[in-house]
């Protein structure tokens, strides 16, 4: 593998002291960081030398709430909230999906974090037809880091409406879990540890008490997580109430799945008493921003919660939520809507919402040994973004204009596990035009296939 030397950046290192180095040099060697300090400081060189100067160097972000197969429905579910969203528009889209589909979303997926400067990622849920195989095989060409959660499911349902759900998104329980344990065998640990296999659990009203024991027995047996929607909507609270008697996140340590090996995503309408379970067992919630907001779920108390002690880190979502897979835009929006919120402006600090998309990520995928800072020694995942901009000009506060005022266009070069994926803003590992032209081909057709009409509501000539 090469060595790779950037030079002459400033480097946010968020390491334990948080520092930031101006005129820095990050040596990288055989996937890990070797040596990070001053450039004159660093002698040693590489068979690669990046010249950064007027960049920023700074770990690669992670996203810990992804829907790979949702990024072919892409403005195809807009302006609709969460329960008719799915079954109206998302459900009907993948129940129709094939493994070429599921191949195509996922690689325009990466293809769109790897140019916005994520390097890992968490997906929720891959269900059966979307072709687990083809798309662990797209991760491993990739050069990302991800880990990919199999569905598991055994109820049709969301929540109290039973049976809503599109016959094509219906799967097994015991299917599911088998299906688990084998990807886990065939892909946990593969691409030089870059991927792992976790349970993508159904949000409540789909699975049975007794299949998210199963669940929780199951990641404990294999040493896995599992992630899960949990409270994104007020429905979350009134079915766990009724059918329960416990609020959401009572109810999943009743069935033994809060622990540290668990995301839960979204986390809208958790109680204080619900945090203290979350921060008491270890549990993370990724903290969805853009996706509540365009879903009008909620919004979550973020700030509340890190206080409480719980771990949170940021996720995209999908497509048809978000529309996009951008975390630094992502991190904006974080930051913007606890202040309106709370009406502080120091609810979530540009530094705080940087520390949740790198180090609280991390935490949550338990990386942290491995990812998540530019330390020596960690692997060298990291991001070079480009300061010589207009809208990054004047440049004081490096972690201000990376959270408030970039782009993540601005992200020049990704470096994951010591390989450089992506340079001047070419992405080195997948073919850019055949992965767009291939998601535009099979967003046609199945478009056609689930026959539902997306026409703009203005007439078009
Ligand atoms: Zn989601």
């Amino acid at each position: 593998m090469e060595s790779v030397l950037i030079s002459g950046g400033t480097i946010i290192t968020m390491d334990g002291q948080r520092r930031i180095i101006n005129d820095g040099a990050v040596l990288v060697q055989n996937g890990r960081i070797i040596q990070v300090g001053k450039t004159a400081a660093v002698r040693d060189r590489a068979e690669v030398e990046i010249d950064a100067r007027g960049m920023v160097v700074l770990p690669g972000l992670i996203d810990t709430h992804v829907h790979l197969a949702q990024a072919l429905l892409r403005g195809c579910a807009d302006d609709t909230a969460l329960i008719d969203w799915l079954q109206k528009f998302v459900w009907p889209l993948q129940g129709n999906f094939n493994a070429t589909d599921g191949k195509a979303s996922a690689e325009l997926c990466m293809l769109e974090m790897i140019k916005s400067g994520t390097t890992t990622f968490l997906e929720s849920l891959l269900h059966s037809r979307y072709g687990f195989d083809g798309i662990a095989h797209s991760l491993q060409d990739s050069g990302m880091r991800g880990v990919l959660s199999k569905t598991v499911m055994g109820l049709p349902g969301y929540g109290d409406e039973k049976s809503i759900m599109h016959p094509g998104m219906i799967e097994d329980a015991q299917t599911c879990l088998k299906e688990v344990e084998s990807h886990f065998k065939n892909w946990n640990g593969r691409a030089d540890g870059r991927i792992r296999v976790w349970y993508g659990a159904r949000s409540l009203g789909g699975c049975t008490r007794e299949l998210y024991q199963q669940i929780a027995d199951g990641a404990k047996k294999l040493g896995t997580g599992v992630t899960m929607h949990l409270s994104e909507v007020q429905e979350d609270v009134r079915y766990t109430n009724k059918e329960f008697g416990k609020t959401p996140a009572e109810f999943m340590d009743h069935v033994g799945l809060v622990g540290p090996n668990v995301v839960f995503a979204h986390g809208v309408w958790l109680t204080e008493m619900e945090w203290q379970i979350l921060a008491r067992k270890g549990a993370h919630v990724a903290h969805c921003p853009s996706s509540n907001m365009k879903l009008s779920s909620g919004i979550a108390k973020v700030r509340e919660m890190m206080q409480c002690g719980v771990n949170v880190g940021i996720g995209c979502d999908g497509g048809p939520s978000n529309n996009s897979y951008d975390m630094i835009r992502e991190m904006k929006t974080a930051s913007l809507l606890q202040k309106v919120r709370t009406m502080d402006p120091l609810a979530l600090s540009a530094e705080t919402v940087l520390e949740m998309a790198t180090l609280n990520g991390a935490r949550a995928l338990g990386l942290q040994d491995q990812i998540g800072s530019i330390e020596t020694g960690k692997k060298a995942d990291l991001i070079v973004v480009n300061m010589q901009k207009p809208h990054l000009t004047p440049a004081f506060n490096p972690v201000s204009h990376v959270v408030y005022a970039a782009e993540g266009s601005d992200v020049e070069t990704a470096i994951i596990d010591g390989r450089i994926v992506m340079e001047n803003r070419v992405v080195k590992s997948l073919n850019e035009e055949k992965v767009i032209h291939d998601a535009n081909e099979r967003a046609t057709k199945l478009i056609q296939r689930a026959e539902i009409g997306i026409t703009p509501k203005w007439t078009r000539e």
